[in-house]
């Protein structure tokens, strides 16, 4: 990792906390509600022992941060990295808060994480940590309490073990207990698409603002885990020109277009972007800087910060990535007038057909996948124009407006509940 992606100006929650000042102050929030809504209602640590390979005792640290349940139930993805801190994940869980109200779903903010390396556990590890995990923070969860999801090198396989061992625990299946399941066990068609498919359609609607075809502009995509992967595959689908990829191990540039299909199954074959020969070979933090129309941060957070935003030369930026710019860096884009489709709406796709998924297993039945995308479109859309709408009202940039939006509605509904004494 080079050290403009590592070095943070901000931490995650201190990101979170600084953009919600701005917002709060602008809203004129009430200062008990401001003091309410700035942390998080319950924060969780677990130390998970896990019986590894080779017979030995290991212990690993995991997280659940609940922020709010102002809406409805916690929601939000768990994370499996060596670099989780508490901090991020509280800050992340924040950022779910908001990002649920901003798609305007009946539900409020968590996260969690696990502090391991996934690239080094074995497939039998990898389950004993996630339901150890699970069985630690179950009093906490559940689908009418928090529903835990994919995030950060967590997949449909983990949701699995997840839902079965909540289900153990509680003597019966419960599909809903989690989301980003496997079709076969109660999961929604499109979810694996859908944070993918939800930064396509946000991208849309900004060529739309800028009378743009989609042939004409150049993505650049960093990161190609299941959200960089799809959006590149369903933007080059739809007839984008992606010149530029790049994962944890190195990128790929070619400015004629890059086919993404050829891609896809190179990196399926490498485990990585890197070694395609369908383009030049570039440097991961490198390829933020290059000439494009589109950039489309798709992979950990802070990579765009005070030190890169004035090189970047896109138009338009789509976050992919949770937190992936920091406010130093939110202020030089704004200044030089990129338009930022800010994370809470651009990602928002994956949590809402989250939400699809967990409606469809608390009915028990299923829809089609264009049922579940045309929905999906439809929320994407009313959001973006609810965002930018709200900007031009209050003449604040993107980001601001989606936590202005954001931080209204659900102070709106703490006021309708009132505080339980
Ligand atoms: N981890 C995803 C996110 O950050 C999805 C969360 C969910 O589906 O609950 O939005």
């Amino acid at each position: 990792m080079s050290a403009i992606e590592t070095e943070k100006e901000l931490s995650v929650y201190e990101s979170m906390a600084a953009r919600f000042d701005v917002a709060a102050r602008k809203l004129n929030l009430d200062d008990g509600l401001y003091k309410y809504m700035r942390c998080p209602n319950r924060e969780i640590i677990v130390h998970i022992p896990v019986e590894m390979d080779n017979g030995t005792l290991e212990v690993f640290d995991g997280y659940r941060v609940q922020h709010s349940i102002a809406r409805g139930p916690s929601k939000g993805g768990v994370r499996f990295s060596p670099q989780v801190t508490l901090d991020e994940i509280r800050g992340l869980a924040a950022e779910m808060t908001w990002k649920c109200a901003v798609v305007n779903i009946p539900f409020g903010g968590a996260k969690g994480g696990v502090v391991c390396d996934p690239e080094k556990l074995s497939r039998g590890e990898l389950e004993r940590i996630t339901r150890r995990y699970t069985a630690e923070i179950l009093d906490y969860i559940g689908p009418e309490r928090d529903v835990p999801a994919p995030d950060m090198n967590t997949d449909e396989q983990i949701m699995a073990w997840m839902m079965d061992t909540y289900s153990m625990h509680v003597r019966h299946t419960v599909t809903a207990s989690v989301t980003g399941k496997p079709l076969d066990l109660g999961g929604s068609r499109g979810r694996r698409e859908a944070t993918g498919r939800g930064c396509m359609i946000v991208c849309d609607q900004a060529l739309k603002r800028f009378g743009r075809s989609r042939e004409s502009t150049r993505v650049i995509i960093q990161g190609f885990g299941n959200v960089g992967s799809q959006a590149a595959r369903l933007m080059y689908e739809a007839g984008y020109k992606i010149i530029g990829v790049a994962d944890l191990h190195g990128g790929v540039f070619n400015s004629r277009g890059i086919d993404i299909h050829a891609l896809l199954e190179h990196a399926h074959e490498a485990k990585t972007v890197k070694g395609f020969a369908g383009g030049e070979p570039i440097d991961r933090a490198e390829i933020l800087e290059q000439d494009c129309d589109v950039l489309l941060p798709a992979a950990t957070e802070s990579v765009i910060n005070s030190r890169n935003a004035s090189r970047i030369k896109a138009r338009i930026l789509v976050e992919g990535a949770n937190s992936p710019t920091t406010p130093p860096a939110d202020e030089i884009l704004f200044d030089r007038g990129v338009f930022v489709v800010p994370d809470i709406l651009a990602n928002a796709g994956g949590v809402t057909v989250s939400y699809f998924e967990w409606v469809q297993d608390r009915q028990g039945y299923f829809w089609t996948e264009s049922d579940v995308n045309d929905k999906l479109k439809h929320i994407q859309i009313a959001a973006f124009n609810d965002v930018v709408r709200y900007g031009e009202k209050h003449n604040v940039n993107n980001r601001i407006a989606a936590y202005m939006l954001a931080i209204d509605r659900v102070a709106f509904s703490l006021k309708l509940r009132g505080i339980y004494a």
